[in-house]
């Protein structure tokens, strides 16, 4: 959905909140020409609270971590971060959200050196629903696996969660939906299951679960995380330190994607092969489920995770 059609007027920038139309850049500026960028994706839920922000303080870690590789310093704290998103959701009248701080470098000089580039910060929320369709949360995506692969971690830090990095998720998810699938799966560098364009994928195999480790080249996704937990208390076997070879998505019982955006979602077929029974499988039905019992709040548990506006 465009941005032409939400009911959303503000954003906040360097310490204020402004028009959204007066939230602007100079066209020198060093991460538009750079990609040295870092940034989060959070959902704020509507629930019977309120609205609830979910693993804020985990989406914040990650946000001053992914800094880091950048010697990028962000002036904020958190305190400021979060005073200045609940104020957006709540001056906006936003039930349920997307919620994206934003850091980098700004205008100074053209140099690939940042020099002395000031650090910019934004926040901005708007309203998203789901991200592969609602269809794909009950009945699955076609993937396609990406001829491109994925950085290795040796070359760019893939847990950081980088602007620059999305132009390898841009091109391997145009590369799948010019051929007819929703999303692709990307490979590593040496040729393992790595993740999703923007989402982390999981395996089910005899019942049991298995997701890329850490040093598969992926994003430690906090939907990941959260998904291994819940599963694990469900009382699942997570294998979370998996490599997984292409073939082995052909042969998995159930795929699913999860991420902040896709939630989780089931795959119903890799390239030309159906996965499965092609459709959603029961291990995932029950995780989803379980997921969105949590975060819509129906349940009392994992309540530290939530943030309540
Ligand atoms: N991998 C990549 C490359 C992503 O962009 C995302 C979305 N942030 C994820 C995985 C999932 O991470 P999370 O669950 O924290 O949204």
């Amino acid at each position: 959905m465009s941005f032409e059609d939400m009911d959303v007027d503000t954003i906040w920038m360097d310490g204020e909140f402004v028009d959204w139309e007066d939230a602007q850049i100079h066209v020198l500026t060093h991460g538009l020409h750079y990609g040295s960028g870092i940034f989060e994706g959070v959902r704020c839920y509507d629930t019977e609270e309120g609205p609830a922000i979910f693993r804020w303080e985990e989406h914040l870690d990650r946000f001053y971590e992914s800094a880091k590789p950048y010697d990028m310093e962000i002036d904020y704290s958190r305190e400021e971060l979060t005073e200045a998103t609940e104020t957006l959701i709540r001056e906006q009248d936003l039930e349920s959200c997307y919620i994206r701080p934003i850091a980098f470098y700004g205008y100074d000089s053209l140099g690939v050196s940042p020099g002395d580039c000031p650090t910019r910060v934004a926040i901005a929320c708007w309203p998203w629903g789901t991200y592969l369709g609602e269809d794909a949360l009950e009945n699955g995506v076609e993937v396609m696996v990406s001829s491109w692969r994925k950085h290795a971690s040796s070359q760019i830090p893939t847990n950081a969660k980088t602007t620059g990095l999305y132009v390898n998720s841009m091109l391997a998810g145009e590369e799948a939906r010019r051929n007819g699938f929703t999303e692709a799966i990307v490979l590593n560098k040496e040729g393992q299951v790595a993740e999703g364009p923007g989402e982390n994928l999981f395996l089910v195999r005899d019942g049991e679960l298995y997701t890329p480790g850490l040093a598969e080249s992926i994003l430690d996704g906090i939907t990941r995380r959260s998904v291994i937990e819940v599963a694990r208390d469900l009382g699942y076997t997570v294998h979370d330190d998996a490599t997984i070879s292409r073939g082995e998505l052909n042969t998995a019982d159930e795929l699913f994607f999860t991420g902040t955006a896709a939630e989780v979602t089931p795959i119903r077929q890799v390239d030309n092969v159906e996965i499965g029974s092609g459709t959603r499988g029961p291990v995932t039905e029950e995780i989803q489920s379980a997921f969105f019992d949590v975060v819509e709040r129906r349940t009392d548990e994992y309540e530290d995770w939530f943030s309540y506006v």
